[in-house]
């Protein structure tokens, strides 16, 4: 959500004349879009507000801005802790960036800027937000065949150790229409690869007339784009699902089999602590559903380790729920306390690091054993990808010729490059350049926990 937002917030800048550069020596304008989730997202964000102090001092032309859930999390306790930050923005408010960047230069920084939602804010500017997402401009992602699509905006499903509902505000639907205008605009720029993306996508509801449109009307509707030909939608809540998701995956050539659907634990306990409204039976009965109806698909999943009174038998039983499901990759976190959420408000944080630590690496040592010899079926076998771009880890892959002098990928002629099947399996192997962003056929030759190797792929 936060790239999609920097993505935006770029074309409505380079819209109003501005041009982008990764040397922040040379901004004139800085701006940091930042995530709240954990509190080590808000903390790297600081030590960076930090590094630009002296800078901000010495030139007065520098404008420095903080957007994303972070600014609207701290609003103006950002304004009056560090001096150097000229403007706040929440990611409700990013429709008028543009503004507030000329306001901050034409008064020379004179009053600083603070533009957040208030409560219950929300979902009265609908309007204004529509227009940001549907006046987005292409700019140069470095990706062009990919892109993240919104089709819901906020939460309101308040797990209780979770700051999205508190910093992006309730949840609501976009239209379908523009949707629909959306993807086209996309793929007529030569977008290949679209991923839809709401907190709970699942939940997508729209009135359109009499009729309540729901996620597999959007799966229905965008797979008749002529030219788009991956479809996929995260994340997706374990509750809310109905079976014409399933079955708009099996169907439909686009939509790839993949389903990002987090768990977060494996203790009914938790889970109820958490105010996820499913139980780990549910779960699993919804997994064995996919996949009986969606042949090849791939699951995904997060987990949450350290909630506050997880006991050594709950973590017990979140290894055991990743053995039953044998997802395909999950990422992991330690609990982080966020100040306001029901969990940090009720519930002390008795988890001691140590033990959210060696929890941690206890699971993804788990998933890497299952990732790994899950792939194993792999070799030999065909698999059709999409090559994203050059590889960066050229030491991986043994069938590599130069290997341990790991070559320049941009200069060979058959560089290292990577892509991904739709199950989202990444497949390293060698190949020209003109390959990137084009869809092939490779065979797998090699296979770790997260990687598959394979020989060089024709085009299909
Ligand atoms: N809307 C998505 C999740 C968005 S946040 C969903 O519900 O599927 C991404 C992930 O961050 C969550 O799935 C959760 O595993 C993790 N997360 C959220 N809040 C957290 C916290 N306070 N501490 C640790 N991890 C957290
Ligand atoms: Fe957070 Fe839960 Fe909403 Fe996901 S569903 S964004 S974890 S409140």
């Amino acid at each position: 959500m936060n790239k999609l937002d920097s993505e935006l917030v770029r074309g409505q800048l380079e819209q109003l004349g501005y041009q982008f550069t990764s040397d922040s020596d040379r901004a004139g304008v800085i701006i940091f879009n930042t995530c709240s989730v954990r509190q080590h997202a808000e903390d790297k964000v600081i030590s960076k507000i930090g590094q630009f102090h002296r800078r901000h001092q010495d030139d007065p032309e520098l404008i420095l801005a903080v957007i994303g859930c972070m600014a609207q999390r701290l609003g103006r306790e950002l304004l009056n802790t560090y001096r150097q930050v000229d403007i706040v923005c929440g990611p409700g408010q990013l429709h008028r960036l543009g503004l507030l960047i000329e306001q901050a230069r034409q008064n020379r920084r004179g009053n600083r800027l603070l533009a957040i939602d208030e409560p219950g804010e929300g979902s009265g500017k609908n309007d204004e937000l529509e227009e940001f997402d549907t006046s987005r401009s292409f700019v140069d992602t470095g990706q062009p065949f990919q892109a993240f699509l919104r089709i819901m905006r906020g939460c309101n499903n308040f797990c209780s150790y979770c700051i999205v509902p508190y910093v992006r505000g309730p949840e609501r639907s976009r239209p379908m229409n523009h949707i629909l205008a959306e993807a086209r605009r996309l793929v007529a720029a030569g977008v290949k690869e679209i991923t839809l993306l709401g907190q709970a996508v699942n939940k997508y509801r729209f009135r359109d007339n009499d009729r309540t449109l729901q996620l597999a009307d959007v799966l229905e509707t965008l797979n008749e784009i002529e030219g788009l030909k991956r479809l996929r939608f995260v994340t997706n809540y374990p509750s809310h699902f109905d079976d014409r998701i399933f079955r708009a995956m099996a169907d439909l050539k686009s939509v790839c089999p993949y389903l990002h659907i987090c768990a977060q634990s494996g203790s009914n306990r938790v889970l109820r602590a958490m105010n996820r409204r499913y139980s780990v039976e549910e779960y699993l009965e919804l997994i064995e559903r996919a996949r009986d109806l969606v042949p090849g698909i791939t699951v995904a999943g997060d987990f949450i380790v350290g909630f506050p009174g997880e006991t050594d038998r709950d973590f017990q039983a979140t290894a055991e729920l990743m053995k039953k499901v044998r997802f395909k990759n999950c990422f992991i976190f330690k609990y982080s306390p966020r100040p306001g959420t029901t969990a940090e408000t009720r519930l002390p944080d008795d988890i001691p690091l140590e033990v959210k630590k060696s929890r941690n690496w206890e699971l993804l040592a788990l998933q890497n054993e299952i990732a790994f010899e899950d792939s194993q079926r792999f070799i030999g076998q065909n698999v059709e990808i999409l090559v994203e771009g050059y590889s960066k880890k050229s030491h991986l892959n043994a069938v590599a010729k130069n290997d341990d002098q790991a070559p320049d990928s941009k200069t060979i002629s058959d560089p290292q490059l990577v892509g991904r099947t739709g199950g989202d399996h990444i497949v390293v192997f060698n190949g020209p350049k003109t390959l990137i962003g084009q869809i092939i056929n490779v065979t797998v030759n090699k296979a770790s926990a997260l990687t598959l190797f394979a020989e060089s792929g024709v085009i299909i």
